[in-house]
């Protein structure tokens, strides 16, 4: 019997962590856009839409460490 450790984080927080840009389409005029991978939703430059992700679920939305990974985010994230 090895000790069982936890990783201090998953690879799903990295993305919050160090935000990438991501492209998603304007559901009302088809532009596309770009949004951070730590947004949930972003503004169309061209209609002012709100466009929200299709998929809204990120790991924190299910995964059992959420909490402990929105704090770990929240001290390691460099704004
Ligand atoms: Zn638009």
């Amino acid at each position: 019997m090895t000790p069982k450790t936890l990783p201090e984080t998953c690879p799903g927080i990295n993305k919050f962590i160090r935000p990438t840009p991501e492209t998603i389409n304007c559901h009302s005029c088809g532009r596309s856009l770009e949004i951070w991978s730590d947004e949930t939703q972003t503004k169309c430059d061209d209609c002012g839409a709100q466009v929200s992700r299709e998929s809204g679920t990120s790991c924190l939305d299910y995964c059992e460490y959420a909490a402990k990974c929105k704090d770990i985010i929240s001290k390691k994230i460099i704004k």
